[in-house]
């Protein structure tokens, strides 16, 4: 980890569950992660990782806020159709002072608007494809499926399991 100056404020501090977080990527997506965070802390831009890689459980579980439980809804897709699910998604949001910002909160800062559209152009420019360009508008989701579709991705993951399953026989 790099080393940060004492006199940076505490919600510039390079955080060591977003790194945590980050590592969980796919192993051919993080450099791209941790390169941009700390370019972004080293610049005084308070990004915060708020998920990477979800199991199929969790997905399911956040699949049933605004559906069978309470809550707005958190996600169109279900266990195993989430690039979250193979590694290949971030959401992420400004955190000050522990609180954290999402779009909405930031949109009409310009300052803070910019920083979120630097964060969004610079995973672009390395493949990577933003939610905020979608028409369901999810302008803190990024995702890069590197090269294959959700259900390569699926089947992947099955057969990888099925093998890690007769290993453990
Ligand atoms: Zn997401």
């Amino acid at each position: 980890m790099e080393k940060q100056p004492h006199k940076l404020p505490k919600y510039l501090r390079v955080d060591p569950i977003c790194i945590n977080k980050i590592n969980q990527l796919h192993p051919s997506l993080i450099t791209h992660a941790l390169d941009i965070y700390y370019d972004c802390r080293k610049n005084c831009i308070p990004l915060h990782i708020l998920w990477t890689k979800r199991t199929y459980e969790e997905q399911d579980l956040l699949y049933k806020f605004g559906r069978t439980l309470p809550g707005n809804m958190l996600t169109t897709k279900r266990g195993g159709y989430s690039p979250h699910n193979y590694g290949l998604a971030i959401d992420f949001c400004f955190e000050k002072n522990g609180k954290y910002l999402l779009y909405d909160d930031i949109e009409t800062y310009p300052r803070y608007k910019n920083f979120w559209m630097d964060i969004v152009f610079r995973f672009e420019s390395l493949g990577w494809t933003s939610g905020w360009r979608w028409p369901s508008f999810e302008p803190g989701h990024i995702e890069n499926l590197l090269g294959k579709s959700i259900l390569e991705h699926k089947n992947e993951q099955h057969k990888k399991n099925w093998i890690d399953g007769f290993g453990n026989l």
